[in-house]
């Protein structure tokens, strides 16, 4: 029961350019429903591109994505969006918070955006932003937050439309490491109560050591740890 397939992904970018960089050469991953893999790799070697790739925000040359047994590699634009909306959480190492707006705003609006009520919105926003500590920020905007704190905020925008899939690019890669820990130890906490499948990149291989698996991307293509 795969959530998400990818079959022979190739990705190369300034194809016949100067500078040309075959990043991706026949990457494969079945990610079972519930599942928590560690995708490890060093800075450079296509994280970002595949995570891109599996949320449908970048399109590969050649290859499958197939997202709940849909094959989603032909679709148009506007399908792909809608299917990334409905199915994929993203987290980056960065934020990415409007400043503008608090917390709260910040979980509601995907939901406004996938037009769900706004009542419904802000009560399903409040309750994610309380399951990770910040009942008492939820009016705060980013820049009043500590970095740990904008991460779990980051984490429940992702949550907010109840996807499948969570996509997490060294989600706590900006944060010191006694903070990464605990914002690390609550985000899987929940992902594994949620049932919800997830492939996280790091580099910190004491956090992906507990996952229930590991893989690393090196040379273009996705390996089992004893393999490398
Ligand atoms: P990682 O996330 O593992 O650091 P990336 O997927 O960001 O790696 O990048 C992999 C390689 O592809 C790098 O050499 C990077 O410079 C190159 N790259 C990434 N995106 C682009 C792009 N849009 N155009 C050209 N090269 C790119
Ligand atoms: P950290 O030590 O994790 O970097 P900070 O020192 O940035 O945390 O913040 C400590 C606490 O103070 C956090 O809980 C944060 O929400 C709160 N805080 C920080 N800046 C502001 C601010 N400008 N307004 C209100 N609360 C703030």
């Amino acid at each position: 029961n795969d959530v998400l397939r990818l079959e022979g992904i190739a990705k190369t970018y300034k194809q016949g350019e100067p500078g040309e960089v075959q990043v991706l050469k026949g990457a494969a991953l079945n990610l079972a429903e519930g599942e928590v893999v560690a995708l490890v790799a060093p800075s450079g070697a296509g994280k970002s591109t595949l995570l891109h790739i599996a949320g449908l925000l970048e399109t590969p040359d050649t290859g499958r994505v197939i997202l709940g047994g849909e094959d989603a590699t032909g679709l148009r634009d506007r399908a792909r969006t809608g299917l990334r909306r409905d199915r994929i959480g993203f987290i980056y190492q960065f934020h990415h918070l409007l400043p503008e707006f608090s917390a709260l705003e910040n979980v509601v609006l995907p939901q406004s955006a996938a037009g769900k009520a706004a009542a419904e919105a802000k009560a399903r926003a409040e309750s994610l932003l309380d399951s990770v500590g910040l009942a008492a920020r939820m009016h705060h905007r980013p820049a009043e937050l500590s970095g740990g704190e904008q991460q779990r905020v980051a984490f429940c925008r992702a949550l907010a439309n109840a996807p499948q899939i969570l996509l997490a690019d060294e989600p706590t890669g900006n944060l010191d490491p006694a903070t990464s820990d605990t914002v690390f130890e609550r985000m899987t906490a929940i992902v594994r109560e949620t049932g919800l499948s997830a492939l996280i990149a790091t580099h910190n291989l004491e956090l992906a050591s507990r996952m229930d698996r590991v893989l690393h991307l090196k040379d273009g293509v996705l390996l089992p740890p004893q393999a490398t």
